[in-house]
């Protein structure tokens, strides 16, 4: 733990608040909250502008902020930022920077504002952070810059409640020192850690928890209790690759109208106790690995409607992942459970970190043609004809003419074939999901197709990508956005997965058992 003086506390208590409840803080003409740089002395707002949809920070306030030298270098057309003997050399007309001669792109080439030079803000995270003796890190969606050895772990948060009893789940990245202390009326799970980055939706009370937010101090979340609450349960899981999940199970008190506390209407054979959450500990346990699609800044597809890919992706994967724990006792971890940006390379890592079975990638689709509709699964492609998009792309994404028509960024496959040796099983579960969509949700006219994408070739087990339908066709997009809609989607996906494991076990040429395992 890093001792803080009293001020700085102070500070972060007052961030923490700003984080929470989003409060107006002078926002310059940067987009709502301004950016603060966190540092073991205090914080300080970073002052930006924005340029068309990049947000961008004057070369000198950069300097100053960061204790580097910045100059411009007119013969050469570029700047210069040293920093204790480096250089990072920012290209004037290019979206460019040069480290040592490794080259990061950047969103925007520097540009003239107010008779003052600017650059991205993506500088900090992608030049500055290279150049640093100590750690920095832009955390552009939840308007902060961390700079020096702080721990600042990213807390998501997602609350459940169903029937007698709610869950209140906090992923913690990285994993920090923790206690969990009840108090009257709240639960608190105290943090050892200098700031936390909480995300939270409002909670949507049964009565079991009303809220849950940052309180009373920056580094304690604090879950309050509502009528219902009678007791409760926390555990601790690992999430990959370096986080904690604390899950606080909360149980009701006893119906005051049941006279007989062990026959409890609507009880599942567990009189009295509380019931227990799905175990995972039943022989054959699966791990699966649901990826949702885009997160933060990077929306995906978007309807005309309004609908957003990343949030489609999430809703079902959020379903999806409580269905599978309950049909088939699965463990399922998630790539992102809020709205997070989660790189590809990182979504295929989560899954081979924790061995899983299984990777499923969920995505809706865009198309120019607007009657493009229904659902696709795509099993990685191995057909290396893909050898001339590798020259031509490097090691980056490119817009590509897409399945439907259209084009759209795709991220190509371009070194690890992790994925090569289970295509053959990946496209059995894509039949098998195809099976069982037939029927429940449209059905696009060639409903299992192979692409080169990228998040699905490092994955190191069968994993295939769902496009569930098309936001760019105005029913599909209200179908997509619909419970009911996503509630048979997700239905039928948890059928064919329980058969793609059902058949795993099978001896060959035995016929597997019908319906998911208990
Ligand atoms: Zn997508």
């Amino acid at each position: 733990m890093i001792p803080m003086p009293g001020s700085f506390v102070r500070l972060v208590g007052a961030l923490a608040v700003t984080v929470l409840a989003a409060a107006t803080l002078s926002g310059q003409t940067a987009p709502g909250r301004p950016l603060q740089l966190v540092t073991s002395a205090g914080i300080r707002p970073v002052p930006t502008v924005m340029a068309g949809d990049v947000e961008m920070i004057a070369l000198d306030d950069l300097a100053a902020l960061f204790g580097v030298d910045a100059r411009e270098d007119t013969l050469a057309q570029a700047f210069t930022i040293a920093y204790q003997g480096k250089t990072i050399v920012l290209s004037q007309d290019q979206a460019l920077a040069s480290i040592g001669g490794r080259l990061v792109s950047l969103p925007a080439a520097p540009a003239r504002i107010s008779n003052r030079w600017h650059v991205p803000v993506e500088v900090i995270g992608r030049a500055l952070a290279v150049v640093f003796d100590t750690p920095l890190e832009l955390r552009k969606a939840s308007r902060l810059v961390i700079q020096g050895a702080l721990r600042v772990p990213r807390v998501a948060v997602r609350h459940d409640a169903a029937g007698t009893q709610a869950r209140v789940v906090l992923d913690v990245t990285p994993a920090v020192p923790h206690q969990i202390v009840q108090e009257a009326g709240r639960l608190l799970v105290r943090f050892e850690a200098d700031l936390l980055d909480l995300s939270a939706a409002p909670v949507q009370s049964q009565g079991f928890v009303q809220a849950v937010r940052v309180g009373p101090s920056p580094t304690t979340v604090l879950v309050e209790l509502g009528p219902r609450f009678g007791s409760f349960r926390g555990a601790d899981t690992p999430i990959a690759p370096t986080g904690v999940r604390i899950t606080l199970d909360i149980f009701g008190t006893p119906e005051p109208t049941a006279a007989r506390p062990d026959e409890a209407p609507g009880a599942t054979g567990t009189p009295g106790a509380p019931a227990p959450s799905p175990s995972l500990g039943v022989p054959g346990l699966r791990t699966i690995v649901i990826d949702a699609g885009h997160g933060g800044e990077d929306a995906g597809a978007r309807g005309a409607g309004g609908t957003l890919e990343k949030s489609v992706t999430l809703a079902v994967a959020l379903a999806l992942e409580q269905v599978l724990e309950a049909r088939l006792g699965a463990r399922v971890l998630m790539t992102r459970e809020g709205d997070r940006e989660v790189n590809l390379d990182e979504r295929a890592a989560l899954a081979n970190n924790n061995k899983a079975d299984l990777f499923l990638s969920l995505h809706a689709n865009a198309s120019v043609k607007g009657a493009a509709s229904g659902a696709e699964i795509f099993v990685l492609s191995l057909n290396t004809a893909d050898e001339a998009v590798r020259q031509v792309v490097g090691s980056r994404g490119m817009a590509m003419p897409v399945f439907g028509g259209g084009s759209r960024d795709i991220d190509v496959i371009l070194w690890e074939m992790a994925q090569a040796r289970h295509v053959e099983r990946s496209s059995e579960l894509a039949r098998l999901i195809e099976t069982q969509l037939r029927g429940a949700v449209p059905l696009g006219p060639r409903p299992v197709q192979r692409a080169p994408l990228r998040v699905l070739v490092g994955a190191n087990m069968p994993a295939v990508l769902i496009e569930m339908g098309y936001l760019t066709n105005t029913r599909q997009e209200s179908q997509l956005a619909s419970k009911d809609f996503q509630t048979r989607l997700v239905s039928a996906l948890v059928e064919a997965i329980g058969r793609f494991f059902a058949a795993a076990d099978q001896p060959e040429g035995q016929t597997p058992p019908v319906g998911g395992a208990p």
